[in-house]
């Protein structure tokens, strides 16, 4: 199924994780429920350099994603080289530039082109509550 949209809760996630990492490089792969992005993977051993993340995606064989995000401290959101290399193993990517808000993020396909990612509001798993409504007797 096409990723077409992300969770706003986990859009937030993102843009705290990488301003937590300026002025390093954060990055991270995306796991999806059906067409929504909710979840953000990261990665074991990850390199976060000011210039690069290589991430290290042999650490974790058959595990399914959807998508990758990364942030540029330079604030350029346009993916470089490398970035479109990568880019081809997934299907959106994302890349969040500084100052990390609402505004300065943008998704890409494999091929490196602009896509657009509906910002959505996203139930969660409710499994938890349900438990809690156990006790309710
Ligand atoms: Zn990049």
């Amino acid at each position: 199924m096409a990723v077409k949209k992300i969770a706003s809760d986990t859009l937030d996630f993102i843009l705290e994780s990488c301003k937590a990492s300026h002025p390093r490089e954060f990055g991270a792969l995306l796991e999806a429920d059906g067409d929504t992005i909710i979840n953000v993977i990261y990665l074991p051993g990850t390199d976060s350099t000011s210039r690069s993340v290589s991430l290290k995606t042999w650490m974790m064989p058959n595990m399914p994603h959807a998508g990758s995000v990364h942030s540029h401290p330079s604030g350029a959101i346009r993916p470089s080289e490398q970035d479109l290399i990568f880019f081809r193993m997934n299907e959106v990517n994302i890349i969040v530039g500084s100052p990390y808000t609402r505004e300065s993020w943008k998704a890409f396909n494999k091929n490196g082109d602009l896509t657009s990612l509906e910002v959505v509001d996203y139930e969660f798993n409710d499994e938890f509550d349900d438990y809690l409504d156990g006790f309710d007797d």
